[in-house]
C-alpha cells in the first residue's frame, strides 16, 4: 500500500481520520471527482450500471436474483428507504438492537409508523439467535427482522451468521444494516440467507459520503410496490427507474459514484473483501495491543471485537480529560472519536480507511505522548468499568 509510513500524515497534510466514516480515502479517489458529469448523459449511467454490477459482486449475487438500487443521501436515507419500501404497510419488525445504529432503526420505524418489538441488548452486548428464536416463537406476526451487522457505537460485530440461520429457520425475511462491514467482512447472498442488505459509500469500501445503497431480493423489490411513504426514498421507484433509463429518479451525487468507482478499483487491487478485511483486523491487533500497553482497556473481550472501530475506556486518571487527549491527538495528526455509551465513560478509535499498520503505530505514540503531556500515570480504566465488561463476559 501506498502509504507515507514514516511521516504519519495523509497527503495534503490533512490529519488522518480514525472515525467510522467519513475517512480518509486514497488521492486517487479524491482526484476521481476533478470532472463534472451530465447524469442524463450515457457515460454517467454506464458508471452507475457498472457500480450496480460490481456491488452485486461483492454480495456474492451470482445468480442475479438480487438487484442494487442506491440511494441519495446518507446512509441513514438508504437505511429508511429501505425499511419504508420493503417492510409491508401491515408488516411488523423485530428489531436487535445493541447500540445507536439499532435505536436509529427503532425511531425510523416509529416515523414510518410500522408495527416494531425490539431486543434491547443495551449499550454492547450481542443479541443471539435462542433469544431471537424466542421472539419469533412468541409473535407469528413479525414479518422481518432487522439486525446490525457491526454496531458502529460500540464496535461489537454481531453474529449475524446465527441470526441469518435463525430468522430463516423461522421463516421470517432479514435485513441487514452492514454500513460499516460490507466490503471488510464477508456477507454473501450464498451463505448468509437475507432479504436485503444496506450499506453506504463512505465506509468500508472507502469512498467519499453522499449515497448508499440497498442490495435486496428482485421478488422483494417487485413485491414492495406502493409501500413506501415518502416520494423521494421509494426504493422500488427508484429501481424501476433505474431499470428502465439506466438514471437515477432525482440528481444523482456524481462526484461521489466517480470516486466510489475508483474506491471499487482500489478495493479490487488491494484483494478484495478479504484483503480490506485483513488490512482491518491488522490496524486493530497493532492499535489495540499498542494501547493495552499503555494501559488503556478495550470495552469489549477480544471476541467481539470488530475490526472496524474499537471502544476504549477513559483512563480513570483525574489527568485525563477527553477534550484535552482529543486535541492532543489531533495536533500529532490523529482524529479519534468519542465514546457513545451511557454507563461509563469512553471513547472510539476507527481502524477503516485508507491506512495500514504503520499509521496505527503512529497513533499509539501519539496517545503515549498526549498522556505524557497531560501527566497521566496509568491509563487504567476505573473499577466500574471493568465491573461493566466483567458483566458482558458473564
Ligand atoms: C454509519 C452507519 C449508519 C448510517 O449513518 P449515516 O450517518 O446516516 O451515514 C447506519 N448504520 C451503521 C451501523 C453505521 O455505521
Amino acid at each position: 500500500m501506498d502509504l507515507q509510513s514514516d511521516v504519519p500524515r495523509p497527503h495534503c497534510g490533512e490529519p488522518w481520520l480514525l472515525t467510522p466514516g467519513p475517512l480518509s480515502t486514497a488521492l486517487e479517489t479524491k482526484q476521481a471527482m476533478l470532472r463534472d458529469w451530465g447524469s442524463w448523459d450515457g457515460d454517467f449511467r454506464a458508471m452507475t450500471a457498472e457500480m450496480c454490477r460490481r456491488l452485486l459482486a461483492l454480495a456474492g449475487d451470482t445468480e442475479g436474483a438480487f438487484a442494487c438500487v442506491p440511494m441519495q443521501g446518507s446512509g441513514s436515507f438508504a437505511v429508511e428507504a429501505m425499511l419504508g419500501t420493503l417492510v409491508p404497510r401491515d408488516g411488523k419488525v423485530l428489531v436487535l438492537a445493541n447500540g445507536a445504529y439499532g435505536q436509529r432503526a427503532v425511531e425510523t420505524l416509529r416515523y414510518l409508523g410500522r408495527a416494531h418489538v425490539v431486543i434491547d441488548k443495551g449499550d454492547y452486548l450481542p443479541p443471539r439467535g435462542t433469544e431471537v428464536a424466542a421472539a419469533l416463537e412468541a409473535d407469528a406476526a413479525i414479518t422481518h427482522v432487522v439486525a446490525i451487522h457491526c454496531e458502529t457505537s460500540s464496535g461489537i460485530l454481531n453474529p449475524i451468521e446465527e441470526i441469518a440461520e435463525t430468522v430463516a429457520a423461522h421463516g421470517r425475511k432479514l435485513l441487514i444494516d452492514s454500513m460499516s462491514a460490507f466490503g471488510a467482512l464477508p456477507l454473501e447472498v450464498g451463505a448468509v440467507p437475507f432479504e436485503a442488505l444496506v450499506s453506504s459509500a463512505n465506509k468500508c469500501i472507502e469512498g467519499v459520503p453522499g449515497f448508499g445503497f440497498v442490495i435486496a431480493r428482485k421478488a422483494t423489490l417487485e413485491a414492495a410496490a406502493g409501500n413506501s411513504h415518502s416520494l423521494a426514498l421509494d426504493l422500488h421507484a427508484q429501481w424501476r427507474h433505474m431499470e428502465k433509463t439506466g438514471q437515477w429518479r432525482y440528481t444523482p451525487p456524481t462526484h461521489v459514484v466517480a470516486a466510489f468507482l475508483m474506491a471499487l478499483d482500489i478495493h479490487a487491487a488491494e484483494g478484495g473483501v478479504a484483503a480490506r478485511g485483513a488490512r482491518y483486523r491488522d490496524n486493530r491487533d497493532v492499535m489495540v495491543a499498542g494501547m493495552r500497553a499503555l494501559g488503556f482497556e478495550t470495552l469489549l473481550a477480544d471476541r467481539w471485537l470488530s475490526p472496524i472501530i474499537v471502544t476504549f475506556f477513559n483512563p480513570a486518571d483525574p489527568a485525563f480529560d477527553f477534550d484535552r487527549f482529543y486535541d492532543l491527538m489531533k495536533a500529532r495528526g490523529f482524529i479519534i472519536y468519542p465514546g457513545k455509551l451511557t454507563v461509563v465513560d469512553s471513547f472510539r478509535i476507527g481502524c477503516i480507511g485508507r491506512m495500514d499498520a504503520a499509521v496505527m503505530r503512529g497513533v499509539v505514540d501519539a496517545a503515549a505522548q498526549a498522556l505524557r503531556e497531560m501527566g497521566v500515570q496509568d491509563a487504567a480504566p476505573p473499577a466500574l468499568a471493568l465491573a461493566e465488561r466483567a458483566r458482558l463476559a458473564a
